[in-house]
């Protein structure tokens, strides 16, 4: 057996980090608390052959029922900061943007509120080009430090590839910080938009449910004629439907919820009904918008990007 360096766990349970609670372990896992751990770990796994998968809040993520061969990678302590400097804000990845927005309020430093609904980190958001009520992270990210096994380097935005949902990080690479650039506004006045996108988000989507939100992307075709993803599955009788422990929402069509005991199989089975359906009755193909993390096994004519 290899000789694991500090901090490195065998079988770490994934599914309690994710937020539809699915999936079966990491084959090694650790949290990296600082840069200099995190290089050495992504460095240490290159060198081994391993593959590097990270999870931030796993809020977009699903993992395999098998579990996921190789190193995976939580970030915390200093790799989860926030911190002020002038209408900067500095992050590790491991930040979760909620708190970064309310901590940007709170300073009076308006420009991501749109953060404060996506229940995800900086790394994940970065990853995934998040964004919320037309706010954009392009628009306000600075700089991302992105670790490989190559060591750190800075990045600017418009070096990251950013697309719907997309960005052209590579698999293994891990955004280790990132830094915003915001502006001055009265406190009261973020706050108070914050307050009312909550208050939006909670009466459009459904809360308190185990679930990885929009489970497809919302499809650039002209046959949908400007229909949601979820309008689609609507449409197409796939509200409330039910495979094993895993079903699509009744209150918000396109997002699957774990109802206690499904396994990542279940959420695919709905997934790919819900897809068949809305490609047999409108000839649209949904792409899915959830990450997969180890061997999830999707339908063979499943196209994915
Ligand atoms: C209720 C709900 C509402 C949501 N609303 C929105 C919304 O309004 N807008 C939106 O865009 N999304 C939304 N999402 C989806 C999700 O929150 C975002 O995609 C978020 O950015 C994912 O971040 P995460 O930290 O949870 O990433 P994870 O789910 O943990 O991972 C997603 C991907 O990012 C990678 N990743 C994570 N951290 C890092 C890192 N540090 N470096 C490199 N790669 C990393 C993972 O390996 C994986 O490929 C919602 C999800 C839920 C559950």
């Amino acid at each position: 057996m290899r000789q694991l360096p500090e901090g490195v766990q065998h079988g770490y349970p994934l599914a309690r980090l994710t937020t539809i609670r699915t999936g079966g372990p990491a084959e090694l896992f650790a949290r990296p608390g600082t840069l200099g751990e995190l290089e050495r770990l992504v460095g240490w796994a290159a060198a081994e052959g391993l593959e590097v998968g990270v999870v931030g809040s796993g809020s977009n993520l699903l993992v395999a029922d098998a579990g996921v061969p190789g190193l995976i990678i939580k970030l915390d302590k200093e790799l989860s900061t926030i911190e002020l400097e002038g209408t900067g804000i500095r992050c590790g990845g491991g930040a979760r943007l909620p708190a970064v927005s309310a901590r940007a309020a709170q300073a009076g430093l308006a420009g991501i509120e749109f953060g404060v609904n996506i229940p995800g980190t900086v790394g994940g958001a970065i990853r995934m080009n998040a964004n919320a009520y037309g706010g954009e992270l392009a628009q306000v990210l600075e700089w991302v430090d992105v670790t490989g096994a190559a060591g750190t380097e800075r990045r600017a935005p418009n070096q990251l590839g950013f697309a719907y949902r997309r960005s052209a990080l590579g698999s293994g690479e891990v955004v280790a910080r990132a830094s915003f650039s915001l502006h001055e506004a009265a406190s009261e006045a973020v706050k108070a938009t914050l307050a009312d996108m909550r208050a939006r988000r909670k009466a459009a989507q459904p809360s308190g449910i185990k679930t990885f939100g929009s489970t497809f992307k919302n499809p650039d075709d002209a046959r949908a004629e400007n229909r949601t993803a979820g309008q689609l599955l609507d449409a197409a009788g796939c509200r409330g439907l039910r495979i094993g422990g895993a079903g699509f929402s009744a209150k918000h069509a396109n997002f699957v919820e774990n109802h206690g005991d499904a396994t990542t199989a279940d959420v695919v089975a709905v997934m790919a009904e819900g897809r068949r359906r809305v490609l047999e009755q409108f000839g649209i193909v949904l792409e899915p918008e959830v990450q997969a993390l180890g061997p999830v096994e999707l339908p063979a004519d499943w196209n994915r990007r």
